[in-house]
């Protein structure tokens, strides 16, 4: 007999957000763009504008829940 409660990460959602990071394409993960697009001053032109120097760009995309395997409940 199984009992089956909400799974606590997703909540009972079956898929949960997760923030992945990967190298930036722009700039190759060197956080600098050679190829100056803009002339406003306030931004400083070597600087990729894409992952603002970091090298890397953040993403947040729904995955499904490893906890539950998307099903939306766990075996209590
Ligand atoms: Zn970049
Ligand atoms: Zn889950």
């Amino acid at each position: 007999m199984l009992d089956e409660r909400p799974c606590p990460l997703c909540r009972g959602a079956g898929e949960t957000l997760v923030a992945s990071e990967r190298t930036c394409h722009s700039c190759g993960g060197t956080g600098r763009d050679r190829r100056s697009s803009t002339d406003d001053p306030r931004f400083s032109a070597d600087t990729c504008q894409a992952c603002h120097g970091y090298g890397v760009e953040t993403s947040r995309e729904f995955q499904l829940c490893p906890s539950c395997n998307g099903r939306g409940s766990i075996p209590g």
